[in-house]
C-alpha cells in the first residue's frame, strides 16, 4: 500500500537524525517540508538531492489533496518540519488526516521532539505531563488559557517563541504559586544549551539576567499544581501511618 512516512528531524544537533530517517529520505520521491530551503539545506548535508515541496500552514489542505495524488500515482512522499516531529505544534497534522481518510498508511518515525527532550532532563514528575504548546500571543486570551490549567495537577510543557519569552514568563508568575518549580530547557542540543530549574519566583530574574536568553529557543516547564484536597489527603495518610504505627 501506497504510505506516506512522518519523519522527525534534529532540533538543533544534525547528527540526532536517525539512521532509518536518512534511509528512509534516500528512498523517498518527494519530501514535502515546511520550508524548502531549510529542509534542502539538511538534505544537502547528508548528500541527498530530492524534490521538495511546500506543506505549510497556509497550503497544507491543497498540498494534502496532491500528496494523496502521488500516493496514489505510487510515489513514495515523506513529510518533514522545520525541527522536531511533523504535526507537533507543526504543521502537518491535515495531510496525514487526509491520507488517513484516503484509506492510505501513514508510519511515523520516531525522533527528537523539543517537549520530550525538555521533559526528560527536566527531574519533574514526568508520567503525566499536560502538553499545552504555544501559548495565544494576546495578552488577554494568555491570561485566560493560564486561568484554566491554575488547577492542572500534571507537569505542565510549554513552546515559547525567542521574542516572546519574558511575557511568557510574566504570565505564568501571575498565574500560578510562586513556590512551583519551572524548568527552561534552552538551545536543545545547539552549542549554548542550557537547562535551569528555579521556583516561579527567581524565574523572571533568571530570563532577564542574560540578554542572549531572549533569543533562544524554550520549552517552560511547570511542575503540577499541588491541590489543597491532595495536601488534606497527604496529611491524612501521614496520621494514619502514625496510628497504624501506634498501634501494631
Ligand atoms: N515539532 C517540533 C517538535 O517536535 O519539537 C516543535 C516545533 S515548534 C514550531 C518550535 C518550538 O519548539 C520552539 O519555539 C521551542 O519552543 C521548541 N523548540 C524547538 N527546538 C528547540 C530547541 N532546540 N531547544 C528548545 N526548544 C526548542
Amino acid at each position: 500500500t501506497a504510505t506516506l512516512y512522518v519523519v522527525a528531524t534534529p532540533i538543533g544537533n544534525v547528527t540526532d537524525i536517525t539512521l532509518r530517517a536518512l534511509h528512509l529520505l534516500a528512498l523517498s520521491d518527494v519530501v514535502a517540508c515546511e520550508d524548502t530551503r531549510k529542509t534542502g539545506a539538511l538534505l544537502q548535508r547528508f548528500g541527498l538531492s530530492k524534490q521538495t515541496i511546500a506543506a505549510h500552514q497556509h497550503n497544507e489542505r491543497e498540498v494534502a489533496d496532491k500528496i494523496v495524488e502521488r500516493l496514489r500515482g505510487g510515489q513514495r512522499v515523506a513529510l518533514v518540519s522545520d525541527a522536531g516531529t511533523p504535526a507537533v505544534s507543526d504543521p502537518g497534522a491535515r495531510i496525514v488526516d487526509a491520507v488517513r481518510a484516503a484509506g492510505l498508511n501513514v508510519v511515523p518515525l520516531p525522533g527528537p521532539s523539543a517537549a520530550i527532550t525538555a521533559l526528560s532532563a527536566s527531574g519533574l514528575v514526568n508520567d503525566r505531563f499536560h502538553f499545552v504548546g504555544f501559548l495565544p500571543a494576546k495578552s488577554k486570551q494568555r491570561e485566560s488559557a493560564l486561568a484554566l490549567l491554575a488547577r492542572e495537577t500534571s507537569t505542565l510543557v510549554f513552546y515559547e517563541a525567542p521574542h516572546r519569552i519574558v511575557e511568557c514568563v510574566e504570565g505564568l508568575v501571575s498565574a500560578f504559586e510562586p513556590v512551583r518549580q519551572v524548568v527552561f530547557a534552552r538551545e536543545l542540543s545547539k552549542m549554548f544549551e542550557e537547562i535551569h530549574r528555579c521556583p516561579l519566583s527567581e524565574a523572571l530574574a533568571w530570563v532577564k539576567a542574560d540578554q542572549h536568553r531572549e533569543r533562544g529557543e524554550f520549552v517552560v516547564l511547570v511542575e503540577g499544581a499541588v491541590l489543597e484536597t491532595d495536601a488534606q489527603d497527604v496529611e491524612a495518610e501521614r496520621i494514619l501511618q502514625i496510628l497504624l504505627t501506634e498501634c501494631s
